[in-house]
């Protein structure tokens, strides 16, 4: 009558659907968090993730041990150390929330057998998402490959059954100390060093729950705001939401019901969280586009490959591309781990329409970077951009970097931000420095265009024309 809760990606107490479940079936229940050394150990050695993982853990143990129970953490393989665990305490069965990363379903069904030989099961269940998998499907019993009609079967079907939190506090009693070695290391102890994590992310829930505060004052001006990087428009809540110190389903509740009250903002929010579950079930029927095309036809397009492409790859990544938006984004990448979401299209789309690179590239790049990756939403906006996915923009509406700037930057208040070797010039020069302010560029440390966009726009209508002859 025992029973281990397993955190993932999920580091909260709050509305947790694996914990509730434990709850309400075992009378003695356990928690821990693995720091998965199948992935830790391929990471450089400083890394944000890590830091706010740890950071978050500490939350999660302090509320837990508010509530009588404890975390565990163990430094180790999953599918070792779970089972192990599970022996150790002697439980029936391991709880835990559905990760549907074609590696975490692996990892969860190797998990699943080695429990299963010593009379455990693993029992898991929806909590990262409203919908998942097969749960909203088009009336012939299709997945949706488009975004809206996706969102208007969503909306449809979502009520307050789908919305509503699961009272953990009220079962907390069979939370239980465990007899195990409890606390979270340091950072260091597990091998990693300092990444310097921006302040304003927060620690765990409790971070989340600021930054959702603050938001929600905002909220109704979402719509209007969310497109200027220089401005304080989307909630930064998106780290939150990844490792789960956020619940969703508040998430959608609060935006649904200030929806269903006139709020436009709120409205077009709730949107952004169901793409969010529209990517998730985008992974789930089509694993192989987590690798490949998600339409077989693009992979036939020839990228840029050689030296040079590897010198633009590098350009791109270092914010040194000549195209001032596109570098003060990568900057900001680099510097926080945060992109804003319209810097996201534009920099994707400037890596793959401008420079003629393979968008894995660049989602490597950006998996790698961004505090809040997220395999589905990720490959999702790649995929986007490069017009290989689905729902994506078609391939030939190509940004024009320079009038993207121009749009949505217009004052160049972002880029003076992130390229301060640009602050002195106008709102006009800003936008295009050697073209329009070339004698005030000389002797300022800032490369010219890598390329030339109209030119650049020629080779690439050319290169996707293959898709066209294969369809
Ligand atoms: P808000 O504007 O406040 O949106 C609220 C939440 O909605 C976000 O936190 C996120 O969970 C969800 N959301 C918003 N837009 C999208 C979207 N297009 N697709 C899926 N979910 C969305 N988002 C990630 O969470 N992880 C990623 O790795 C990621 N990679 C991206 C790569 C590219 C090339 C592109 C174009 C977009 C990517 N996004 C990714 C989506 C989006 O840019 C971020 O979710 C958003 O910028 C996060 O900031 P926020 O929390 O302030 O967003």
């Amino acid at each position: 009558d025992r029973a281990l809760v397993w955190f993932r990606r999920d580091l909260r107490v709050d509305d947790h659907a694996a914990l509730y479940h434990a709850l309400r079936s075992a009378r003695q229940v356990f928690c821990a968090f693995v720091l998965d050394r199948d992935i830790l150990d391929a990471l450089p050695r400083a890394d944000r993730r890590v830091e706010f993982i740890l950071g978050a853990l500490r939350v999660l143990d302090d509320d837990l041990r508010r509530l009588g129970g404890a975390l565990v953490v163990r430094h180790g393989a999953a599918a070792d150390e779970i089972p192990r665990l599970a022996a150790e305490l002697g439980v029936q069965a391991v709880f835990a929330n559905h990760d549907d990363e074609p590696a975490a379903l692996a990892r969860d069904a190797r998990v699943a057998d080695r429990l299963k030989s010593s009379g455990c099961e693993l029992r898991t269940f929806k909590d990262h998402v409203i919908f998942e998998r097969r749960e909203v499907m088009t009336a012939t019993g299709g997945a949706y490959g488009v975004f809206t009609p996706y969102k208007n079967a969503w909306l449809r079907k979502v009520d307050a059954f789908y919305l509503s939190s699961y009272p953990v506090e009220r079962h907390a009693t069979a939370l239980a100390p465990t007899p195990l070695a409890t606390g979270v290391p340091a950072l260091a102890d597990i091998g990693f060093q300092p990444a310097g994590l921006i302040a304003h992310v927060g620690q765990g829930s409790r971070g989340a729950e600021a930054l959702l505060d603050d938001f929600l004052d905002r909220i109704a001006d979402y719509g209007d705001k969310r497109d200027f990087p220089a401005v304080k428009g989307p909630s930064y809540l998106s780290v939150h939401l990844r490792f789960g110190t956020v619940s969703i389903r508040r998430l959608a509740r609060l935006a649904h019901q200030r929806m269903q009250g006139g709020d436009r903002g709120a409205e077009v929010w709730l949107s952004e969280l169901i793409w969010r579950d529209f990517y998730h079930q985008v992974m789930h029927h089509h694993p192989h586009a987590m690798t490949a095309a998600f339409r077989p036809e693009y992979d036939a397009i020839q990228w840029e490959t050689g030296e040079h492409a590897d010198t633009l790859l590098k350009a791109w990544r270092e914010g040194r591309t000549g195209f001032p938006l596109v570098d003060a984004a990568m900057r900001q990448l680099h510097q926080t781990g945060y992109m804003h979401n319209r810097l996201r299209m534009v920099t994707a789309s400037f890596l793959t329409k401008d420079l003629g690179l393979d968008w894995r590239r660049g989602e490597a790049w950006f998996a790698q970077q961004l505090l809040d990756f997220d395999l589905a939403a990720n490959n999702g906006g790649w995929q986007w951009a490069s017009s290989s996915g689905c729902d994506a923009q078609p391939y030939f509406r190509i940004f024009n970097p320079t009038a993207q700037s121009e749009k949505f930057d217009a004052d160049g208040r972002f880029i003076r931000r992130y390229c301060p070797e640009l602050a002195a010039l106008d709102n006009k020069a800003i936008h295009a420095p050697w073209d329009r302010a070339p004698l005030a560029m000389q002797g300022v440390d800032y490369p010219r265009p890598v390329v030339d966009h109209a030119i650049a726009r020629e080779r690439t209508l050319a290169r996707y024309a293959v898709v066209k002859s294969r369809k």
